[in-house]
């Protein structure tokens, strides 16, 4: 069952062209990891996805509402655990026992129960992006987008990312991400490679040739 289709979809900005009729299907179940250089288009191609930026031609459609985790910590520092995600359930239209219940189950979902009180700002960059996850799942999506969501965390905090990440494609959600960490490749079902805004479905062993893959080390890291 498909969770989410691009159609052709192109971006410009003025007149330089950083999507090129970009075609992609994500089915529900599935993990789609997007490869590339910097600059090469995936954040734009993943907000477009997102419906944050507006594509200049082409199609997308979802079968269901999608989370997205932004590259950079996007919450509120000055807030807690419980009340960020309290704000962005309400963001999606949920309130009083409903959205309650939605709070509490991503929080034990994602163990940060253990953090409830605590401002956001004062957690390690670890748990920021657990905490960012969490506030894209709070409102049970059916499709997640992710912009290296997992870039500059420890290993065992990338491992459970990644736990987490598996569990959800298990439940059915559709799961696109970018990546620069090539040993992520085995856990993707599909892959796809983007350059100069055109992307290439490709294989692992492919991906690892085309960014000249050492062993162990994260491509193009900023
Ligand atoms: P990636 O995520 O692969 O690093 P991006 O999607 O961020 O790539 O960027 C693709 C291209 O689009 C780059 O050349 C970048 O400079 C350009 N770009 C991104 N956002 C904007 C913007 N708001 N205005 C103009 N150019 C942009």
């Amino acid at each position: 069952m498909i969770g989410i289709c691009l159609d052709r979809v192109s971006k410009k900005y003025g007149s330089q062209t950083v999507l090129h009729e970009v075609s992609l299907q994500v089915d529900r179940g599935e993990i789609y990891g997007l490869l590339g250089a910097n600059g090469s288009g995936k954040s734009t191609l993943l907000r477009i996805a997102a419906g944050g930026l507006r594509a200049t031609s082409g199609n997308i459609s979802t079968a269901g509402s999608t989370g997205y985790v932004a590259q950079k910590f996007s919450l509120y520092d000055d807030l807690s655990v419980e009340e960020n995600l309290a704000f962005w359930v309400r963001c999606h239209g949920f309130w009083g026992v409903r959205s309650r219940a939605h709070v509490e189950e991503v929080m034990a979902r994602l163990d940060l129960v253990q953090f409830r009180k605590q401002r956001a700002g004062t957690l390690s960059h670890g748990w920021k992006q657990r905490l960012a996850l969490a506030a894209a799942l709070g409102h049970r999506p059916s499709i997640l987008l992710l912009d290296e969501a997992t870039s500059g965390i420890d290993p065992e905090a990338r491992r459970q990312l990644w736990l987490i990440l598996q569990e959800c494609a298990q439940s059915g959600m559709a799961i696109l991400l970018a990546t620069h960490h090539m040993d992520e490749v085995e856990r993707f079902q599909r892959i796809g490679y983007v350059r100069e805004g055109k992307l290439t479905g490709v294989s692992p062993a492919e991906a690892r040739a085309l960014v000249g893959y050492g062993g162990g080390v994260a491509c193009g890291e900023k």
